[in-house]
C-alpha cells in the first residue's frame, strides 16, 4: 500500500473520531428547567420542562416518600409514585404517554428528613429557605449515562429578596446547577447586608430569643478564628441561616447542615423561650454550632459510606473548641460518657458515625499529638488540601493513608480494623 492513501485514511478516521466526540459531548447532556414560584399568599409551585418528551421523571434525592402527600399535580393527568424496585419517587402521566412539562403545588412547611436537608425551612417573618437538591429530577432515570444540568429560576413577589451565596435579586433570580447536592435559596424580607467584619452573611429568624441571637453574634467570630488557626481558610464568604419552627406534637430539638459554604441551623419545638431556659442550652448550642462550623472547614469533602470520618471529626472539633473556651466541665464529661455508652450499645449506623466517630477521632488526636501539637486538625489540614488539589472522591483510603504517614502503618491498620468491626455491614 502507498503511504499517501494510508495517511489519508488515518486523517479521515481522526476527523471522524473528533466529530463523533464533539457530537457525543453535545448530546450527552440533558437539561431540565425547574421554575419555582411563590405567590403573595405564600402558595408555592414548581414546574419542570424537558428538552425531549419523557415517560417519567425520577427524583435525584429520595430520603422518604413525603412528596406523594405534599405535592399536588396541577393537572389531574399526572401522578407521583414510588418505583417498587429502586424505591425512588417519580412523576408520570395517568395514560402512560410521554410529556414535556409538568407542574405541582407544594406544601412549604418544615419536615425533618433524617438523611437529607429539609425541603423548606420557614422563618417567622415570612421568609423561607428551600433546598434546591430536593427538586432535581432526571428525565426517565437517574442511572442514565447522561450528565444532567438544571436551569433554576425563582419568582417571588417584589417585596421578597431572593438570596443565594453571593447573589441576590428581587422578583426573579436564575441560576444553573449540576446534579450533585444543591443550594439553600432564601426568599423573604431580609435584605442582604454589607459583609460584616466576621465575614459572614447571616439570615437569622427574628423569633429566636435575643439571648441566642446575641450568642450567635458573639460566639461565631471566635469559633471561626479558632478554625482559621487550624484548618485551611475558607475560600468564599459563608452564609449562615438560623431558623425555628413550632411543633405541637411534643417533639423538640435542632438540626443542622452544611451545603457548600452555607450553614443551616434549625431549632424546632413547642416554643423557643421554653427551650432557651433548659439546662445546658448554652453548651448544647455552642456544641451544635461548632460542629456545623467544623463541617464548613471540612471543605465539602464528605464520604457517604464512612460518615464517621467527618461526623466524628466534627464532634471532636466541637469538643475541643468547648474545652478551649473552658466550657462547663461536667457537661463535656457527660457528652464524652454518653458517646461511650452509645458507641458500645447502638446498632444504628447514624449513631455510630457520631458516637463512635467522636471516640475514634479522639484516639487519632491522642496519637498524632505525640508528635504534632495540632493532632487531628493537622490530619484534616493535609486531608482537605489533598482532596482539593487531587479532587479524589473516594476519600476514606486517602484518610488512612495520611493517618499512616502522621503516625505509622500499624496504628492506621488497627484503627481501620476497629472501625470495620463496629460496622457489621462494612
Ligand atoms: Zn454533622
Amino acid at each position: 500500500m502507498h503511504k499517501k492513501p494510508v495517511l489519508l485514511i488515518l486523517l479521515g478516521c481522526a476527523i471522524g473520531i473528533w466529530l463523533a466526540a464533539a457530537w457525543l459531548k453535545e448530546n450527552s447532556v440533558a437539561n431540565v428547567v425547574v421554575a419555582m414560584s411563590r405567590t403573595a399568599d405564600n402558595e408555592w409551585f414548581v414546574s419542570y420542562k424537558f428538552d425531549e418528551p419523557v415517560q417519567r421523571a425520577t427524583f435525584v434525592r429520595n430520603s422518604d416518600h413525603s412528596r406523594i402527600k405534599r405535592w399536588q399535580p396541577l393537572e389531574p393527568d399526572y401522578y407521583l409514585a414510588i418505583d417498587s424496585e429502586t424505591d425512588q419517587e417519580y412523576i408520570a402521566r395517568v395514560d402512560g404517554n410521554s410529556f414535556n412539562s409538568v407542574a405541582f403545588q407544594l406544601t412549604p412547611s418544615y419536615v425533618m428528613l433524617r438523611k437529607d436537608y429539609a425541603p423548606f425551612a420557614p422563618f417567622s417573618d415570612g421568609g423561607v429557605g428551600w433546598f434546591s437538591g430536593r427538586f432535581k429530577v432526571c428525565p426517565e432515570s437517574c442511572s442514565s449515562a447522561l450528565r444532567f444540568t438544571y436551569d433554576f429560576s425563582m419568582q417571588a413577589p417584589l417585596s421578597d429578596y431572593i438570596r443565594l451565596p453571593g447573589e441576590s435579586a428581587r422578583g426573579e433570580l436564575q441560576w444553573r446547577e449540576e446534579a450533585s447536592d444543591g443550594v439553600v435559596v432564601y426568599v423573604g424580607p431580609q435584605a442582604p447586608r454589607e459583609a460584616l467584619d466576621d465575614g459572614l452573611q447571616t439570615i437569622i429568624d427574628p423569633i429566636l430569643p435575643d439571648s441566642l441571637k446575641q450568642r450567635l453574634a458573639r460566639d461565631v467570630p471566635p469559633m471561626k478564628a479558632f478554625f482559621n488557626q487550624r484548618l485551611p481558610l475558607l475560600e468564599q464568604q459563608p452564609m449562615l441561616l438560623a431558623s425555628f419552627s413550632p411543633t405541637d406534637n411534643g417533639r423538640f430539638g435542632y438540626q443542622g447542615g452544611v451545603i457548600g459554604n452555607q450553614m443551616m441551623l434549625h431549632w424546632y419545638g413547642h416554643s423557643m423561650a421554653e427551650r432557651a431556659t433548659a439546662p445546658y442550652f448554652v453548651e448544647d448550642t455552642l456544641w451544635f454550632v461548632a460542629h456545623e462550623i467544623a463541617h464548613l472547614y471540612q471543605g465539602g469533602q464528605f464520604t457517604t459510606d464512612q460518615a464517621w470520618i467527618h461526623e466524628g471529626a466534627a464532634e471532636f472539633m466541637a469538643l475541643s473548641y468547648l474545652r478551649s473556651i473552658y466550657a462547663n466541665g461536667i457537661y463535656l464529661q457527660h457528652r464524652v460518657r454518653s458517646a461511650e455508652e452509645k458507641c458500645a450499645s447502638t446498632s444504628d449506623p447514624i449513631e455510630i458515625h457520631y458516637a463512635c466517630g467522636l471516640l475514634w477521632a479522639q484516639q487519632i488526636d491522642d496519637r498524632i499529638r505525640q508528635q504534632y501539637p495540632h493532632g487531628l486538625y493537622f490530619l484534616w489540614f493535609t486531608y482537605v488540601n489533598e482532596l482539593a488539589t487531587q479532587g479524589r472522591r473516594d476519600s476514606a483510603d486517602l484518610y488512612f493513608e495520611l493517618l499512616a504517614q502522621l503516625t505509622d502503618e500499624v496504628f492506621a491498620q488497627q484503627l481501620r480494623a476497629q472501625v470495620a468491626a463496629r460496622y457489621p455491614q462494612l
